[in-house]
């Protein structure tokens, strides 16, 4: 229709027909591009509102698009509506206004039938666990499918299999409170899994957990969304954890979303003091605030850049370029998801040279903070 009345506006300015041609040509390459990039996104959310029943809206206007296979992040401080915007996904809180689509279909005008087939493809974990302390870790796992129907042959050869996956067999009659917190959370991924879901939400899995079990849980879902086809969303206070496992990530804050990227970019461009402030409670350089001021008379900065750009001679061109006077004081290499930041401490020696230094490392995307 559209290409259509294109035309007829064509043929009224007179554009000739190899113009016009192209016209189609191209117009017909966006729709179908659109239509392709819509395929690709399982989960889409449009202009999402939460007002709780006292009157406060804790989700704000949110839409954001998550690709099949992704392992989507959602980063705020606490009280930031990353709970509710979660809960709505898989209907545990209804959306106030706005529209989720899973698959095309559009989960708020579900049925109650509809529903409960849905919430087989939705499975959620908890920072708490939310395990069943009186039943053992088979007992915990085969009750999904308990629920579900399923034979009890099947619910066993499935729970034997699932308890491999997570590599927790020996734990198999044992009781929760005999349990670590890493090994909580595996009963509860493995308790998730067991529907086959499309879609693990993840409400801060790892909040509770100390650091080595951690990097295990990241671990395990790196693996399962690698095996077995599935999308992750996941919300976290945690810069950490963005950092080590997800692809994209949006920042939430106050119910809004206010910044939404691939995880390098975050970290290496934020665009918002609360991105900002969030990576800044990373302890990843130590160096940089034991920069002793007695030992420097010029002003000390910090930059962080992209693996793609620390290969690149980046200082030697700013001192050909603009003549200044810098010392290198430290270096460290952070690992980011599919990727490396680079932070590097230096003295630009003369106090005056500072504004032409900072506007040249801007102009290549560094991020400069001064440290003394
Ligand atoms: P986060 O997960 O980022 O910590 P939440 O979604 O849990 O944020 O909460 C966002 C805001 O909504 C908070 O101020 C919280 O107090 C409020 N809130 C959460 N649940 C309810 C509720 N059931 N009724 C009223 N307010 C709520």
């Amino acid at each position: 229709m559209i290409p259509g009345n294109l035309f007829i506006q064509g043929a009224n300015f007179g554009v000739n027909s190899r113009d016009k041609r192209l016209l189609f040509e191209s117009l017909w390459r966006f729709f179908l591009t659109l239509f392709l990039e819509r395929g690709n996104y399982l989960i889409r959310i449009e202009n999402l509102v939460k007002v709780y029943e006292n009157g406060f809206k804790a989700v704000d206007d949110v839409s954001l698009n998550i690709q099949k296979k992704e392992i989507f992040g959602i980063i705020g401080l606490s009280g930031a509506g990353k709970s509710s915007l979660i809960r709505c996904i898989n209907r545990l809180e209804e959306a106030t206004s706005g529209k989720i689509f899973v698959e095309d279909k559009c989960i708020n005008d579900f049925s109650e039938k509809e529903l409960r087939e849905y919430r087989k493809d939705v499975s959620m974990i908890f920072q708490s666990f939310n395990l069943f302390y009186q039943k053992n870790v088979f007992d915990n796992i085969a009750f999904p499918l308990k629920v579900n129907g399923w034979k009890k042959a099947d619910i066993k050869e499935r729970v034997l299999k699932l308890l491999k996956y997570v590599n927790l067999e020996d734990k198999i009659y044992s009781y929760p409170s005999n349990l670590s917190g890493g090994q909580k959370q595996r009963v509860a991924i493995a308790r998730a899994l067991a529907t086959d879901p499309k879609i693990l939400l993840c409400d801060e899995a790892t909040s509770a957990l100390d650091p080595k079990s951690t990097k295990s849980i990241l671990e395990l879902l790196q693996k399962i969304r690698n095996e077995l086809d599935l999308t992750i969303v996941l919300i976290t206070h945690q810069m950490e954890v963005v950092k080590d496992i997800c692809d994209r990530a949006a920042v939430m804050d106050s119910g809004k979303i206010v910044e939404e990227d691939m995880v390098l970019e975050l970290f290496t461009s934020p665009k918002s003091n609360i991105t900002r402030s969030l990576i800044e409670n990373i302890p990843v350089d130590v160096e940089s605030y034991e920069v002793n001021r007695q030992k420097y008379s010029g002003i000390v900065l910090r930059l962080g850049f992209t693996k793609e750009l620390s290969t690149m001679p980046i200082l030697s061109s700013l001192i050909k370029e603009t003549g200044v006077d810098i010392s290198v004081i430290s270096g460290n290499i952070d690992t980011v998801k599919d990727g490396k930041v680079g932070h590097l401490i230096i003295e630009v020696v003369k106090r005056e040279d500072f504004p032409i230094v900072k506007s040249f490392l801007e102009g290549k995307r560094i991020i400069v903070e001064e440290v003394l």
